[in-house]
């Protein structure tokens, strides 16, 4: 549930304080989505349950076409979930058991638990205290020869410094899969995120900036074999004659979630654009109030699926922005190392100061593209 910003003991219970005509404002709002793009959206649905099929039809094929089309990848294979897309990419590029896959700490844990899915270890790097991604520099000092991918992060709809990545990653012979789980649209040096390394893993998840009514997710490639492979290991390993030529597991888009994406994704650049304009507005009116606000990497499009303030007194201002009506996130108030179900499975070579500085100062002020942006600057004046 990490995109619903969940609100942590904190400010448990600040509900109640709210009078009653007073309009709570969410962190993500995916059923506002939905009304935004309603008719069209039940229109897509009836025609998927008339007519059929519901598993890997032809809302699916289309959408997958669309998806490549719109990323500038040759291929996008559809499946469950963002964790699933991590997961299959790695098998299809034969990452496993013994080898290392370098990432970061601060981010979803789910880019972590896909590594340690595959049996292979995650060795934890530092974040640029800038932008929140991946710090280059910090890549070289923790290769060894077990290490196989770097997976860079665009973390909050920002794109990673790929350059760097990609500079290291040819010249150590590495694989990059960019987790794009939080920026689609988002631009590197008028680059789509996803086509830059080997393969680009989405997630659909309800509150993403492309999200589905449920589980969904993909991988954008431009190589036609990797594309194949994870066609094929999204189905139990089938051939074309269902015969199973390696065995896996079953992850597949279903043609609900691919007829809605389909709606969805031609609003995309719009609703990014939204996003950016709620940004814009919180940039300008928040600048005075002794915040950490986010940078934007030159030569970058960011497209804010999170839009994350630094505070000092952070329990103090999550719980007065409570009282008047803002469900502040925090994404995330656990470093991917310091989660139980991660001991003894991840790596960190060297201390991770940045992310333990800022995992206790970030806040996530309410984003999405039908947000009231206006009304929240103003009721934040008095916080
Ligand atoms: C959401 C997310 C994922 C996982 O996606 P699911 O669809 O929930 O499996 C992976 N990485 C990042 C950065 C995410 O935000």
């Amino acid at each position: 549930m990490d995109n619903f910003c969940a609100r942590s003991k904190d400010f448990d219970g600040s509900r109640s304080k709210i009078p009653n005509k007073m309009t709570r404002i969410l962190c993500g709002n995916p059923v506002a989505q939905f009304h935004s793009h309603r008719q069209e959206i039940l229109e897509s649905i009836k025609r998927v349950l008339d007519n059929g099929p519901y598993i890997l039809g032809p809302e699916v094929v289309a959408f997958e076409q669309k998806f490549a089309a719109y990323n500038d990848a040759k291929y996008c294979v559809g499946v469950g979930s963002g964790t699933d897309a991590l997961v299959l990419a790695m098998k299809a590029l034969d990452i496993g058991a013994e080898d290392e896959v370098i990432t970061v700490s601060h981010t979803a844990v789910a880019t972590v638990s896909a590594i340690v899915a595959i049996g292979a270890t995650p060795v934890l790097v530092d974040i640029e205290e800038k932008y929140y991604t991946l710090d280059p520099n910090l890549i070289k000092p923790v290769i060894t020869k077990k290490t196989k991918a770097i997976i860079p992060v665009h973390l909050y709809g920002q794109p990673c410094d790929m350059d760097a990545v990609m500079q290291i990653a040819s010249k150590y012979g590495l694989y990059v899969i960019e987790d794009c789980a939080q920026a689609h649209g988002a631009t590197y040096k008028s680059r789509k995120v996803g086509a830059m390394g080997d393969v680009g893993c989405f997630s659909f998840y309800p509150t993403k900036n492309l999200g589905a009514v449920g589980d969904g997710g993909a991988v954008i490639t431009n190589n036609y074999s990797v594309s194949e492979r994870i066609k094929r290991l999204r189905q139990y390993g089938w051939d074309k004659n269902r015969v199973s030529q390696e065995s896996s597991t079953v992850s597949r888009l279903d043609e609900l979630q691919a007829t809605i994406l389909r709606v969805k994704l031609e609003y995309l650049d719009d609703d990014n654009d939204k996003r950016r304009k709620a940004a814009s507005l919180y940039d300008n009116k928040l600048a005075n109030k002794g915040w950490s606000l986010p940078a934007v990497r030159p030569d970058s499009v960011h497209v804010y699926h999170l839009y994350v303030a630094r505070v000092n007194d952070r329990q103090q201002v999550v719980s007065d922005l409570a009282k008047v009506g803002i469900d502040a996130g925090i994404h995330y108030s656990c470093p991917a190392h310091m989660h139980a179900g991660m001991k003894g499975k991840v790596y960190a070579p060297a201390p991770l100061t940045v992310t333990e500085k800022i995992v206790k100062e970030i806040m996530s002020l309410p984003i999405y593209p039908e947000v009231d942006a206006i009304h929240v600057t103003e009721v934040l004046k008095d916080v």
